[in-house]
């Protein structure tokens, strides 16, 4: 299945980390110079930072702000952290309406040695506590299903089905998905999630970017889209079939890409968004 080429940026949106060597401004600057729709905000590039400008600043750039990365990491061995996870995304829903972005990204998190039966219950309970604050503010939350490789530290929900679960559980219609092809690719179960998460009207966010063979570093060698084995047409064309209408967000970590020139880097995006999406 073939989905319907891309032939110019308007719905191409670049996440701050993605080069992360740029601050704020420059990212900015040269995503609106290179013509690009969208942009997501790391939370680690508003700190410090007068918020409500930087959200003013990107829309007199047409940037539109797709979402704020990342809350989660709800699970923790004690009263106290799980209290502190609480209120760190209690923050950063305050600064996603500050920013103006309408959604934030989850990272659910996992605790090693704890079960992840035990993590993600205290996903739940950290969620249903968020979800007034969310709901003062408008704010949707997208749950990340991570590729299990991350079970052990980062999130104890490895898979749409999963992720889908937990949104059944708690049932609210500021809660979704956020499908990271680097994430799921692999499951033979992709394509009926898929479904049933745009049935439910809950898939929120499409992240792009491919995974190296080999990977050389599990957190920071992804692939720039063409360079890896996953089928991103594939993927965009399910995802778009079953009516998703938002942005194509380009979401790299590499210490490869990272030590490169950015402004290149950049214009490699771009064609390979056009060629290889
Ligand atoms: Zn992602």
């Amino acid at each position: 299945m073939n989905p319907a080429p891309l032939t110019d940026f308007s719905k191409l949106c670049i996440h701050t980390m993605t080069t992360k060597p740029w601050d704020i401004e420059t990212a900015m600057d040269k995503y609106a110079e290179a013509g690009i729709g969208g942009i997501t905000v790391w939370r680690q590039w508003l700190e410090g930072q007068n918020i409500e400008k930087i959200g003013d600043d990107l829309r007199a750039r047409n940037l539109e702000i797709v979402s704020l990365c990342r809350g989660g990491f709800f699970p923790s061995a004690t009263k106290a952290g799980l209290d502190a996870a609480i209120e760190d995304n209690q923050k950063a829903i305050l600064e996603a309406a500050e920013l103006g972005a309408p959604l934030i990204v989850l990272v659910c998190g996992a605790i090693p040695g704890q079960s992840l039966e035990n993590s993600r219950g205290q996903i739940i309970d950290g969620i249903c506590k968020i979800l007034p604050l969310a709901e003062e503010h408008n704010i949707k939350l997208a749950i990340e299903p991570l590729h299990p490789v991350y079970a052990d530290d980062r999130s104890a929900i490895n898979t749409m089905a999963s992720a889908n679960e937990v949104c059944d559980k708690i049932d609210h219609d500021l809660l979704g998905i956020a499908l990271d092809v680097y994430h799921v690719w692999w499951d033979p179960e992709l394509k009926k999630q898929i479904e049933i998460t745009a049935r439910a009207n809950r898939l929120f966010a499409f992240h792009i970017c491919d995974w190296m063979t080999p990977t050389a570093d599990l957190l920071n060698d992804r692939g720039l889209m063409g360079e890896g084995c996953i089928n991103i047409p594939e993927i965009r064309a399910l995802v778009e079939a079953n009516g998703f209408q938002g942005f194509n967000e380009v979401e790299i970590f590499s210490n490869r890409w990272w030590s490169e020139d950015q402004g290149k880097f950049l214009s490699d995006i771009k064609n390979a968004y056009l060629n290889h999406c």
